[in-house]
């Protein structure tokens, strides 16, 4: 029997189901779902499912692909479809098919609706042997170190920074100290001229263009301090600047509207941008 998958407004057979590479649910895990269980062919709990779904679309400012009363209706026509008795009903909306750029895509573009059922056993009153669970420290999501897609986070930041006028956002941990760039590692230069920047732990990305830049600090025999800094420090800092694979080194010339030293591109980071290119390694 044929089984089928919702995309995008139409049923298609699940083995040949797929979206665009360029999906935001795919690239930057911008996207939400939900699950609603089937026992006897019936849905269940629709109600508050759909209302949750209704609430993360809210929040992420994605909007609705069909109207609340249609995804009922796909929703069973897919059971239909499917012959689903008991097991589950799978839908995930994502913002669409944009260029890759973290911010949310400033042409329109149409959210992508996928849907999928899965069989399962009717579930009866009997557990059986019951399950084990394991403990396990609550990492969600504290492994800034991994380059992750799941992105979500750093979206909504980068749209927040570009909503107020600035190319990026610094995040700021729960002790108020500046952790990085949503796409970019922070620096900051000290009115004594220290070159200050987080350790890279798990609380940041270990940047490619961090590691050269440290390089370049070091030949230059500029100060170095890898710690945290708040952003009141970054306030009063003498210069600032991100570092990431795409924009080498790009000074910082205001931060939450305040100028940084003068409002200008400072001179060390001018330095360690025009010296990049000789540190990193050209393939
Ligand atoms: N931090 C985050 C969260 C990033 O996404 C990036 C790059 O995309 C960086 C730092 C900088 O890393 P790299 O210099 O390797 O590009």
């Amino acid at each position: 029997m044929a089984r089928y998958a919702y995309v995008n407004g139409r049923y298609v057979d699940h083995r040949e189901a797929s979206v665009h590479i360029e999906d935001r649910g795919y690239q930057l895990a911008d996207g939400v779902y939900e699950v609603v269980g089937v026992r006897d062919g019936k849905l269940i709990d629709e109600g508050p499912h759909i209302d949750r779904l209704d609430r993360s679309l809210r929040e992420l400012r994605i909007a609705w692909p069909v109207s609340r009363q249609a995804l009922g209706f796909i929703m069973r026509e897919l059971m239909r479809r499917n012959r689903l008795r008991d097991g589950l009903v799978y839908m995930q909306v994502t913002r669409g098919v944009a260029r890759r750029d973290h911010a949310f895509p400033t042409k329109p573009v149409k959210p992508a609706l996928v849907l999928t059922t899965k069989n399962s056993k009717r579930a009866d009153a009997d557990p059986g042997p019951g399950i084990a669970v394991k403990s396990h420290p609550d990492i969600r999501w504290q492994r800034c170190d991994i380059k992750t897609v799941a992105l979500l986070p750093n979206v909504l930041a980068k749209q927040a920074a570009r909503e107020q006028g600035a190319k990026e956002a610094w995040f700021v941990d729960a002790e108020g100290f500046v952790t990085e760039g949503s796409s970019s590692n922070a620096w900051i230069v000290t009115r004594e001229g220290s070159v200050v920047t987080r350790p890279a732990e798990f609380g940041i990305l270990r940047g490619i263009t961090r590691t050269v830049v440290l390089e370049v600090i070091a030949d230059h025999g500029l100060k170095l301090e890898e710690r945290p800094f708040t952003m009141e420090e970054a306030y009063a800092a003498r210069e600032a600047f991100v570092t990431s694979a795409t924009q080498f080194v790009m000074p910082v010339v205001r931060i939450d509207g305040r100028p940084v030293g003068n409002g200008a591109p400072g001179l060390i980071a001018s330095a360690l941008r025009r010296d990049y290119h000789a540190h990193a390694e050209i393939g």
